[in-house]
This record gives C-alpha cells, structure tokens and sequence, in this order.
C-alpha cells in the first residue's frame, strides 16, 4: 500500500510504498538522508536532536500507516514485528502518542513477542 505516491522507490516496482517508510530497511534509508552517522540499533539511544527527529518522522508515519489500515479493515489488534520490533522500547510509545487522535477507535497495539523472527515462525507455521 502507498504512503506517499512518487515517494521511494520500493522493490515490487511502485513507489512509496509503507515498506518504504516503516521497516528496518528504510531506517537505514532515513538514518543516510538525514546525514547521521549511526547504526540503525543506535539512533535510538542517540541524544542527536536530528536522531530523534528521525524517529519522531518514523513514528508518525507508522500511525498513519496503522491508521489507514484500520480504515480499511477495522481490526482490533495490530501486531508489530520485523527488525524494528527489537527496538520497540526506544518508540513504541512515542507510537502511541501520534496514533491516539488518528484512530477512529480505539485499537490494541502490540509488538510480536518474536520480534524479528514473527515473520520466519509464522511463514514456517504455514508451511507445516
Ligand atoms: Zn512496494
């Protein structure tokens, strides 16, 4: 799905897709563009203004992605794994804050118990 049409170019061949903007992947692309020397694992401990600027911009356009979402499909529960997931404590509720007023209700977000590895135990749970 689109986050910004014309945005980043994604790899199924559209551009601006969520993927784009919230996944590890394109921490690393935000971390580059703003110029900072960090490792994706230490933008959050960082006390740089632009470090935390990077995550507040990340952190917003995670809520207006789940936002979208439930839009869309009006679930109870989202669940948020992948790379970032690991360093949920650092954002997750800066995440809350900026998705609070865009909620048409009242949503339970949730960071995978597995983190990084939801994705892999969940494609091998279907397999078997
Ligand atoms: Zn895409």
């Amino acid at each position: 799905m689109t986050l910004f049409p014309g945005g980043a170019p994604c790899p199924c061949g559209r551009k601006g897709c969520f993927e784009q903007y919230v996944s590890g992947t394109a921490l690393r692309r935000r971390i580059e563009e703003a110029g900072l020397p960090y490792k994706p694992e230490e933008l959050f401990t960082a006390e740089d203004p632009k470090a935390k600027q990077v995550i507040k911009e990340f952190t917003y356009d995670l809520a207006v992605v789940i936002s979208s979402l439930q839009a869309a499909f009006d679930m109870e529960v989202v669940v948020i794994g992948g790379g970032v997931s690991e360093a949920a404590d650092y954002w997750f509720d800066d995440l809350q804050e900026q998705l609070k007023p865009m909620l048409l209700n009242p949503i339970d977000v949730k960071v995978a118990e597995l983190k990084n590895e939801a994705g892999m135990y969940g494609a091998a749970q279907l397999v078997l």
